[in-house]
């Protein structure tokens, strides 16, 4: 069996990538080929685009939460960012989503396990490193990381960390953002804008060069902005899940393999290769059509705080 794990890190910044027939609209969708995709790389062409094959999703949040906002916070802020792209609307018809809140995870690390359960969790991290010691970007906000069938796109898992320690985090005012504070005590970052943009690459978007989208790949520290969608997270998101008749509205939260909601029990995490590898199962098989490879993926998108404000300026002024 051949196997392979590919690694994509993207850090986003505030530079205009160039146009290619992927993101004609601005929007880029992840690709199998994605590694360069995302964040001050040109959109990648090649590959499958990544995509859910069912439309209902579940999620659990780390029952540890975060250091600054009380778990019930949490939960609503997370719930508004995912139900934001549920409640889009694609010519009048609801977009092909449903977003399913789980129980709480025990899961503050990122894997995907053939055979064995899963969990898509949310978890904020602090220290801001993977389950093997190895630093994200220490401007990140929050990253996905996204498993997926190389061999077609399929996404099998995604898992969202949020870096704790660029907290605080709070719900903050919808029309005034979020307070400034200052250089040695900053103010709170707003979580379901942060959550919002995450949750587009949770369900396979990657960065927009368009300033007010929600996918754009940077964020000033006060913004809230990002919690409501331009029109090209729209036609983003209508672009991959617009299938009527794929929705049913008794739909059953499904997780490949099974739900395990804690996944710290599984042992220690592989360790081996890039950052961050999935604890098991890191190169395994997927489920996979005769005669294709069978190998797993995994892509990284990450959301990193502005830092030159100067760059920022036309965000801020929305309102
Ligand atoms: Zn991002």
């Amino acid at each position: 069996m051949s196997s392979r794990v590919l690694l994509a890190l993207a850090i986003g910044v505030m530079s205009v990538a160039a146009l290619t027939a992927n993101h004609a609209s601005a929007f880029c969708r992840m690709t199998t080929m994605g590694e360069t995709q995302i964040g001050e790389q040109a959109c990648v062409e090649d590959g499958d685009f990544l995509e859910w094959p069912i439309a209902c999703l579940p999620y659990a949040i780390d029952e540890r939460g975060s250091s600054s906002m009380a778990f019930d916070e949490v939960e609503q802020a997370i719930d508004l960012a995912f139900a934001t792209w549920e409640d889009v609307t694609c010519d009048g018809e609801p977009v092909d989503l449903i977003f399913k809140p789980r129980l709480s995870s025990t899961c503050k690390r990122t894997e995907f396990r053939n055979p064995g359960g899963n969990v898509n969790t949310i978890a904020f991290l602090d220290p801001w490193e993977d389950q093997c010691g190895r630093a994200f970007s220490r401007n990140a906000l929050a990253v996905t990381i996204v498993m997926f069938d190389s061999s077609n796109g399929r996404i099998l898992d995604a898992d969202m960390l949020i870096n704790d320690a660029l907290g605080p985090f709070a719900q903050c005012d919808p029309d005034l953002g979020c307070e400034p504070g200052t250089q040695s005590n900053p103010g709170p970052v707003d979580l379901q804008s942060i959550v919002t943009h995450e949750a587009g690459h949770f369900i396979g978007i990657g960065h927009s060069d368009v300033a007010d989208a929600t996918m754009f790949p940077t964020s000033p520290r006060t913004e809230v902005s990002k919690r409501d969608l331009a029109q090209d997270d729209i036609k983003a998101v209508c672009t991959i899940y617009d299938l009527p008749g794929n929705l049913d509205d008794n739909c059953e939260p499904y997780v490949i393999n099974g739900f395990d909601l804690n996944c710290e029990d599984d042992g220690p995490p592989n360790c081996e290769g890039g950052v961050p590898v999935p604890s098991s199962g890191g190169c395994s098989a997927v489920e996979a059509s005769p005669g294709k490879t069978p190998w797993s993926a995994l892509l990284i998108a990450m959301l990193t705080l502005t830092v030159l404000r100067r760059r920022s300026a036309p965000r801020d002024e929305r309102s």
